[in-house]
């Protein structure tokens, strides 16, 4: 039976419906200074917890609710411990509904001082939150407005919140708790040993702040059947990110680690291209990547451009799925297709193939969009801002041979090297208009990937240019690509041996651009 709650909450969405329903079910409320306001503006009867504990509200509201009435209240586990309680002048407290002081959204306001930062910290809050939680067995704690209704719901039906709610509920306050504090020493530990922020860590730290993970689902197994996994989603991802994506697949088996890995690096590179465009994953490495007049035709070429590879394969796709994608893309075995919406007509084709796991992402995040990257070292993570850029680098670099590309090599070039960008170095596509031909990556040694990409193109290197993610350090490259019979190059430039590499390219009637930017991924 839930008969008092304690409201104390900073956003105030949906509170007066929930109030207003608790009131007329007898429960009664008690709240602090601001939402009781709230209340009592709105006509809603409540209880203030100054009443309730006899302690006014003091140090501007730094201590409002850290009285033993409110946590003995809270904490009280039963019948045990009523006499404590009432000598205490307590009474229990069966329902905690308390959101934080936005310390997240405070950091974020421009021109804000460090005071008003602390100021934000909540302290009363995460009290009463992790009190409640505690005492899951007696109390909900309720501490996103988006379960007000489920919990009214339970009330309506059972007077009372189930006890499998209350353990949801408690395990979600405590996530909240533990994240909110990450927030507060990131924020505090992006700051100089003393005194205040400059305007560059200022601008820095809020990014870090997103380091507040959540878990989200488990996963099928780790990187290796015997290694156990789980997703972990940070909180505040970008609409549009893997992580919110939703399965649409027809059941099936779960994600793997793996899975999600190799979604996310084939997803990532098929935002680089605003035409329709597919790209064929396979170890985290693109094997075969096309734009096309439509999505079909764009992932059959994708899936052609190394259809040996693409059995098995992570697919992305760039728009909606049509019918005429998804019967394309059934032709073949795959794992995952990830997208940022299905037809319905294409989820029926799609849902025939039993396990064959769908995502939508619902949107697609533009391809320069800004955020951290981190990969766990030993003991720590390194953490980085996202590699956004790559678009324009090919048009807006600087021809350094004799010959300058053609209109079409340039397109080629512009493709590849987008692509580029996703395959681990050393990285060299090798390209024509629409598509790639040949990719060779993850090699020790620069001139390994490109006979691995000229072996892969076979006969279609010939004519095809080539992109490179880092500087020839030799023209050994150049020499091995001229043989292949490869017209065009672009790569950052900026080797010692720069000049070698330009006269190789000269002497075989090879076009190059440099680019001026390096691309490795590791
Ligand atoms: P109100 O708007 O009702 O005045 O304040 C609500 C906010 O105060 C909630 O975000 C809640 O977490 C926070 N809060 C509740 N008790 C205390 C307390 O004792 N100290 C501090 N600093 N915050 C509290």
């Amino acid at each position: 039976m839930i008969r008092r709650a304690l409201i104390s909450v900073s956003d105030k969405t949906g509170l007066l419906p929930l109030a207003r329903r608790l009131a007329e079910k007898g429960v009664e409320i008690l709240s602090t200074g601001g939402t009781q306001r709230a209340l009592a503006d709105a006509g809603v009867p409540v209880i203030g917890v100054e009443a309730y504990t006899g302690s006014p509200e003091v140090m501007d509201g730094r201590v409002k609710t850290l009285h033993p009435r409110v946590h003995g209240g809270i904490l009280m586990r039963g019948a045990i411990d009523d006499e404590d309680l009432a000598r205490l002048g307590g009474a229990p407290i069966d329902l905690v509904v308390c959101n934080l002081y936005p310390f997240e959204a405070t950091v974020r306001k421009p021109g804000v001082t460090h005071p008003e930062i602390i100021e934000n910290i909540d302290i009363g809050g995460p009290s009463m939150v992790r009190s409640a939680a505690k005492n899951h067995a007696r109390v909900a704690v309720v501490v996103d407005p988006a379960d007000y209704d489920a919990v009214l719901a339970e009330i309506d039906r059972q007077g009372e919140v189930s006890s499998a709610t209350r353990r949801r509920l408690a395990t979600k306050a405590f996530a909240h708790t533990a994240a909110y504090d990450g927030m507060v020493s990131g924020y505090l530990s992006s700051l100089p040993e003393d005194g205040e922020p400059n305007a560059a860590q200022r601008e820095a730290y809020p990014r870090f702040l997103t380091l507040a993970l959540e878990r989200a689902y488990p996963l099928r197994y780790g990187e290796n059947p015997h290694q156990s996994g789980a997703f972990y989603r940070e909180r505040g991802a970008a609409a549009g990110s893997l992580a919110l994506a939703e399965s649409l697949g027809a059941g099936g088996k779960e994600l793997s680690f793996n899975n999600l890995v190799d979604v996310d690096a084939a997803f990532e590179a098929v935002r680089e291209f605003t035409q329709p465009a597919a790209v064929v994953v396979k170890h985290t490495n693109p094997c075969g990547v096309a734009t096309g007049d439509s999505l079909a035709a764009a992932y059959r070429t994708a899936r052609e451009a190394d259809a040996v590879s693409a059995f098995g394969g992570i697919v992305a796709l760039n728009r909606e799925v049509d019918r005429a994608a998804a019967e394309v893309l059934v032709e073949t075995f795959l794992e995952c297709v990830v997208a940022p919406a299905y037809a319905p007509e294409a989820l029926e084709v799609l849902r025939t193939k039993k396990n064959l796991r769908l995502l939508a992402t619902g949107a697609l995040l533009p391809a320069d969009h800004r955020e951290l990257t981190f990969k766990r070292v030993g003991g720590g993570l390194v953490v980085q801002e996202r590699d956004a850029s790559a678009a324009g680098e090919v048009r807006g670099g600087r021809v350094v041979t004799k010959r300058a590309p053609t209109e079409e090599e340039i397109e080629a070039l512009d493709l590849g090297w987008r692509v580029c960008k996703h395959v681990k170095s050393n990285a060299i596509v090798l390209a024509i208009p629409g598509r790639t031909v040949g990719i060779g990556a993850g090699q020790m040694s620069r001139v390994e990937s490109v006979r691995i990409a000229c072996s892969k193109a076979g006969e279609r290197a010939r004519g095809s240019v080539l992109a490179s993610d880092a500087f020839f350090p030799f023209p050994d490259n150049v020499v091995l690509a001229a043989e292949h019979g490869i017209t065009a190059v672009a790569q950052p430039g900026g080797s010692v041996k720069d000049a070698e590499v330009i006269a190789a390219a000269d002497a075989a009637g090879i076009a190059m651009v440099f680019t001026g930017a390096r691309h490795f991924r590791h």
